[in-house]
């Protein structure tokens, strides 16, 4: 039996709340319907549901001491598709470099390796058009054996190709630990598609007080609705700490399929479906669902054609040597070749 839709009351917890407030907000919310029930993100933040939540108890959680905030999502409606506040939904890198607003191209290596070889790559990107640099320096690895990145040394390398080209820098947090020292210098925080189930993560990551714009990557065994899941809690943060604007770009990838010419299956379709749901910017990233270089033309092609509000696309000067993701880093020249079919520039 499919459950009804119910309202939900999202309520944002002050730092200085008292003891015991949250208990006070679920004992006001759980009589009025069996169905009630609650979740706490922290000490933060409650969101306590039922079937249809009279507004009288809405208003007597808001006066409750410690409560700053009080949203209520009526049935069916998510933080992704009716965002509470008055900020836009179009997401910001940097003044020039904002997603939502025409093609945005992000382009960079799959990992930073040496301070020459992100700088050599964000001064020659941007050169062709590209308004971001992607650089990874905590890497996500299949096997505890790969290269994992440089870490903070490559964070470094990262901020040098920033002051050189003038790019704002995209880089994967991997674990809350990392969350302090990527937040303090990228300008875009990246979810990869192996995280996209962490939920701890995703809410920090949102609710860090820097508000730091998120890319999210769909779990290449992730649904849509997941994906739109997954979203909800980064929006969440947003709430708890504060935040106006979603800042919140989400990105198909590829999902695993029973096809086994390329990595991933790309899926187009998922950009028409998930704007019908939300109102988030959804670009693409056509290189890992890629098995060479000149698949990563049609696949962008495909993305735009789909719609996209832009692509990440691994570059790199030398792919042949690339520490990772070699095989379908784009080299200069055809980075270049594909913003010009592309109109990214
Ligand atoms: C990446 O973009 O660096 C990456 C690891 O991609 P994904 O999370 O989509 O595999
Ligand atoms: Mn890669």
């Amino acid at each position: 039996m499919t459950q009804p839709e119910r309202d939900i009351l999202i309520a944002c917890l002050g730092d200085d709340a008292p003891e015991g407030s949250a208990d006070r907000i679920v004992a006001l919310v759980a009589p009025t319907k069996p169905d009630a029930s609650s979740r706490r993100f922290g000490t933060r933040l409650v969101t306590a549901w039922g079937s249809a939540l009279p507004p009288e108890v809405v208003d007597q959680v808001a006066a409750l001491p410690g409560v700053t905030r009080t949203f209520v999502l009526r049935a069916g409606q998510r933080l992704h598709s009716a965002w509470p506040t008055d900020g836009s939904t179009e997401v910001e890198l940097s003044p020039g470099a904002v997603c939502g607003q025409g093609v945005l191209v992000i382009a960079g290596p799959c990992s930073v390796e040496t301070e020459s070889q992100v700088v050599e790559t964000a001064e020659r990107v941007a050169a062709a058009g590209a308004k971001a640099l992607r650089g990874g320096v905590f890497k996500p690895r299949t096997s505890p054996y790969s290269f994992a990145g440089l870490g903070a040394r490559g964070l470094e390398y990262l901020v040098r190709a920033r002051e050189r080209s003038g790019l704002p820098v995209v880089s994967e947090v991997l674990e809350p630990a990392q969350l302090e020292l990527m937040a303090e210098h990228v300008d875009m925080l990246q979810i990869g598609s192996r995280n996209m189930h962490n939920s701890a993560l995703l809410f920090q990551v949102g609710a860090h007080p820097r508000g730091r714009p998120v890319l999210l990557k769909r779990g290449f065994g992730a649904t849509v609705e997941e994906l739109l899941d997954a979203a909800e809690y980064v929006l969440l943060g947003r709430l708890a700490a504060g935040h106006d604007r979603p800042g919140l770009v989400l990105c198909e990838r590829g999902v695993r399929s029973f096809e086994p010419t390329a990595p991933y299956t790309l899926d187009p379709a998922a950009v028409p479906t998930l704007r019908e749901r939300c109102q988030l910017p959804i670009i693409v990233d056509p290189s890992h669902a890629a098995r060479s270089q000149e698949l990563v033309f049609p696949l962008a092609r495909a993305a735009l054609a789909a719609g996209a509000d832009g692509l990440i696309v691994e570059v790199h000067p030398d792919p042949p040597t690339a520490w990772c993701d070699g095989h379908h880093c784009l080299d200069m020249d055809r980075f270049a070749r594909l913003m010009g079919e592309c109109g990214g520039a």
